[in-house]
């Protein structure tokens, strides 16, 4: 418990758990978009950030979207057209099937599969690096063999275990979409993450490691896809004299001064990556000693991008504490504490912290969905939603401020 804590001195500027960091070229492409009049969804700096970012992942194509939640919908509804064919309007096309999605993700990877009118089913998380277990997706398919579609994102920049994932996958002829909206420039056995899936997404949201204060971009090595992407964009608009649409569309296309940002914080991503790196190390080294972890990763096959350091909490030092669907409450005990005790400690200090994502299978939303763990009675995700925290992780944090960050966690536990 902490005690004191109207003691605390906090930051006159607020920390925060990861915030844009602009370095100056965006602005010049931006000014450039400005001066020629390509204050549009068409220009260089699209074409120029879809190349680089393609280039960079690794991937043949990369179409810009206005975000990364657009880039998943397209993918999920190529994926759904491929497997279940082209549905009538007003129909979508996962609809009357299920797909098995992430658990312990952003609610924006699974989402998309609501609105082509499919059922998620959510796959329990495995604990070596938060993501889907493979297990519990195996587990999914014995009870669920029709599904063949997988949604799996990269929590926190880590990567997840892509080979057992796609080796389960492949076994049932299902196809993947890989959400790296939060893992942009992690790799995975020496390849980048973004390029794994059948699609691949990556979000230049403002809280990403690279931001275009918006922004996404749809991956792939097809051709076919990459144009179909685009022309549903753009309103499926069909090569005629007049508006002529033969399909359903979308006004999904990224704007050309997003792309201006973008284009100029592509070559800062190692620079951030490097900064997020330093500060997990930091928190790792500051907090050796207590009864806690941090967000674990595959140290033999993959390097995260370390977008946001989390921290998990030793059952035993847990104090009793409760959350609602809106609240929570906890008891203060000498030794213990909680997240959310932690989270309040931070506040006090003006930094911000913020609970793990919060499950989906534990979302009203999607409340009445089925959940797949590795095995039953087990639930990863909601354990590690209980016992973990997102630490302040914003990569212009100096390492005068990290300290003080990490001497109130520290006291938290006295
Ligand atoms: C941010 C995020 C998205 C959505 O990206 P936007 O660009 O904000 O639409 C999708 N999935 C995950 C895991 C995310 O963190």
């Amino acid at each position: 418990m902490i005690r004191n804590i109207s003691e605390i001195r906090p930051f006159e500027k607020k920390l925060y758990l990861s915030s844009p960091t602009m370095h100056g070229d965006e602005l010049r492409y931006m000014t450039e978009a400005f001066e020629t009049n390509w204050m549009s969804t068409v220009g260089k700096n699209i074409d120029e950030a879809e190349n680089r970012a393609a280039e960079m992942i690794g991937v043949r194509y990369a179409v810009g979207l206005g975000c990364g939640t657009a880039a998943l919908h397209l993918a999920i509804r190529l994926a759904a057209e491929r497997l279940y064919g082209t549905p009538e309007t007003g129909r979508g096309a996962l609809a009357g099937h299920k797909a098995f999605c992430s658990d312990m993700t952003f609610d924006a990877t699974v989402n998309p599969v609501a609105y082509e009118g499919g059922e998620a089913v959510f796959i329990d998380t495995e604990r070596e690096t938060w993501n889907m277990s493979p297990e519990a997706l195996e587990r999914a398919f014995s009870l669920y063999p029709d599904v063949r579609l997988v949604v799996a994102a990269h929590l926190y920049g880590t990567p997840a275990k892509i080979d057992e994932l796609r080796a389960v996958a492949d076994v049932h002829g299902a196809l993947i979409v890989e959400d790296a909206a939060e893992s942009f420039g992690a790799t995975y056995k020496g390849r980048q993450t973004g390029g794994f899936g059948d699609y691949g997404v990556i979000s230049f949201n403002g809280n990403k490691i690279i931001t275009g204060s918006a922004g996404g971009m749809f991956l792939t090595d097809s051709k076919a896809d990459a144009d179909k992407v685009r022309k549903w964009s753009t309103q499926s608009r069909e090569a005629a004299p007049w508006y002529q649409h033969a399909e359903m569309g979308y006004n999904y296309r990224m704007s050309n001064v997003i792309a201006g940002v973008v284009r100029g914080q592509l070559p800062y991503l190692q620079e951030h990556i490097d900064q997020k790196r330093a500060i997990y190390q930091r928190y790792r080294e500051g907090l050796r000693g207590l009864p806690v972890s941090m967000n674990p990763y595959d140290e033999k096959n993959s390097v995260p991008n370390f977008w946001l350091s989390c921290l998990l909490l030793d059952e035993d030092v847990m104090c009793p504490a409760q959350r609602g669907e809106l609240s929570y409450s906890y008891t203060s005990a000498p030794g213990k504490t909680c997240p959310d005790e932690i989270l309040g400690a931070l506040a006090a200090l003006n930094a911000e912290g913020r609970p793990i994502w919060k499950p989906m299978h534990c979302q009203p939303i999607y409340r009445g969905h089925a959940f797949v763990a590795a095995e039953d009675g087990a639930d990863v995700s909601a354990d590690i939603f209980r016992r973990g925290l997102c630490l302040p992780s914003d990569n212009k944090m100096t390492e005068a401020q990290q300290s003080r960050v990490i001497d109130v966690i520290r006291r938290c536990f006295e």
